[in-house]
């Protein structure tokens, strides 16, 4: 698989939002979902974000008794707890790591758009509020996709600077 497999024109859509137009390519390579979402070039591009899941779960069960225990989840409050809450959170960006590194290795779109790009993982990556953990890459990784032209009922290859890379598992049947 190349790049050409998701960026033509059979699998995109297309929203307007107030950030300018966006590209969405999807397909599937096994049981893994491949969702990649390009910005328009005419609007500055922020760092690609990359969300991936399928990682080794973390048992965050000592955390929760310590917190509970100690009747706070503020941190500052138990030491015991505070540690316990890092190390799990220390282990949850392990086993996202050698996740990406493993999906590097099975999909070759994947590989091929991280290629040389270092991953920074962050609670915030998707949103200030912390709702969407993901990584951020060092740049904003662009690829050549085949998109409708301005011109009506045409299409043209673009270079567009992706926004967001998302992999995850299918729920099964
Ligand atoms: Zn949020």
């Amino acid at each position: 698989m190349n790049t050409d497999a998701i960026f033509n024109p059979t699998n995109w859509t297309r929203t307007f939002t107030d950030e300018g137009t966006h590209f969405h390519f999807r397909t599937t390579e096994g049981d893994l979902q491949i969702s990649i979402t390009a910005g328009d070039t005419r609007r500055a591009a922020v760092k690609t974000r990359v969300y991936i899941d399928g990682e080794e779960p973390v048992d965050f069960t000592e955390a929760e008794r310590l917190s509970r225990g100690a009747g706070t989840y503020q941190r500052g409050e138990c030491l015991e707890a505070d540690k316990a809450w890092d190390a799990g959170n220390r282990q949850v960006i392990k086993n996202k790591k050698a996740r990406a590194a493993e999906l590097i290795n099975e999909l070759p779109l994947i590989a091929e758009l991280l290629d040389g790009v270092k991953l920074s993982f962050n609670r915030k990556a998707g949103c200030s509020c912390g709702c969407s953990a993901g990584f951020i890459a060092d740049r904003v990784i662009r690829a050549t996709a085949i998109v409708p032209s301005w011109r009506k009922g045409e299409v043209e290859e673009r270079y567009l600077p992706i926004k967001a890379i998302s992999v995850w598992t299918a729920a099964k049947a």
